[in-house]
């Protein structure tokens, strides 16, 4: 019987918008790289000591719900083909991706009588024939299960929205994967820039709440969210932490976030006391919790006062009318 001769790609994962140019790592096969603010995060060190929640993660994750692939002897035992690589399991571990967010867990096992197999993960629009990156995986041992830390920044931020992945594979003899019926499942994961700040039920309130709404002596710069006590309140967009500060009357517990790769600056207002997890100085990732919805300063309910300033807080920068966005971000997160 003869094995079907499928092209190169098998494994085929729907991405949702991710930039790549090769990102060639070396890791020792079960291990994973890039870890936690390494490769995933570019430039940012590591310093988030707290394990944050999984963002999101796709339930139930494929490669251990599924059912052991069916025995198919042709396709696990090609001696007929020559002995190609064998997609065993292929796997995202996450639908949603965010830039400078946590990085989407790819895994993958070859098998094949070939000791290491040259990898590479293709990343295309749904239907396009043409490929936005190439990640170029290098060598990889056979028979054992990699992880590959997506970023949607191997080569430059790649444009929102959805994309697929494809792992292609090749022995040293010029054989090209073939995929198993587990390893062919098509995924898809959307690639967002930034998400909602916060994880829970909320309202936009009403015209008071609005940017540009009149207050005693000033005008409203931001938008409040209403939202329950302790809901938590997450970064739009990693970055720095400009500022963590206590004002009695007026901004009550509050943090500042310099977006990273960008020119916005993001504030938070009236958190809950003792409630901040991060401190100024730190890097902190797209969903990283910051601290929760309180009513602490000038306020006479639970709600966040977010504003978005084009440049630097109370510096060269302005306030501007963060709806729009907050809008959208709802869209998705
Ligand atoms: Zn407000």
């Amino acid at each position: 019987m003869t094995a079907p001769r499928l092209a190169l790609a098998l494994a085929t994962v729907a991405l949702a918008g991710l930039a790549f140019t090769a990102a060639a790592q070396a890791d020792d096969g079960t291990a994973e790289y890039g870890s936690y603010g390494g490769a995933e995060y570019g430039g940012y060190p590591a310093q988030e000591t707290e394990p944050e929640p999984e963002e999101e993660p796709r339930d139930p994750p494929p490669s251990e719900d599924l059912p052991e692939p069916r025995e198919e002897p042709d396709l696990q035992r090609p001696d007929d083909d020559g002995g190609r690589p064998v997609l065993s399991s292929f796997s995202v571990s996450t639908s949603r991706l965010y830039l400078y967010g946590r990085a989407a867990r790819v895994k993958f096992r070859i098998d094949d009588e070939a000791e290491l197999v040259a990898v590479a993960l293709d990343v295309r629009r749904p239907g396009s024939s043409v490929a936005v990156r190439a990640i170029d995986l290098g060598m990889r041992a056979t028979g054992e299960t990699h992880v590959y830390r997506l970023t949607g920044r191997e080569g430059a931020a790649l444009p929102e929205g959805p994309y697929e992945v494809s792992l292609i594979a090749r022995d040293p003899a010029g054989k090209t994967l073939l995929a198993t019926p587990r390893a062919s499942a098509v995924d898809v994961v959307a690639f967002h820039w930034h998400r909602f700040p916060l994880r829970g039920p909320f309202s936009y309130g009403d015209r008071d709440a609005r940017f540009g709404a009149k207050r005693n002596g000033h005008t409203h710069q931001g938008q409040d969210l209403i939202a329950a006590e302790g809901t938590p309140v997450v970064a739009p967009r990693g970055g720095v932490v400009a500022k963590v500060d206590f004002q009695e009357g007026g901004a009550g517990h509050y943090v500042v976030v310099d977006g990273a790769g960008e020119d916005d600056t993001y504030v938070f207002m009236h958190l809950v006391a003792g409630s901040i997890t991060v401190r100024e100085g730190q890097h902190v990732r797209t969903g990283r919790r910051l601290g929760s919805v309180g009513s602490t300063g000038a306020s006479s309910g639970a709600h966040l006062h977010f504003e978005i300033w084009d440049g630097t807080w109370y510096g060269s920068g302005k306030p501007f009318d963060p709806y729009p966005l907050l809008k959208r971000w709802d869209g998705w997160s």
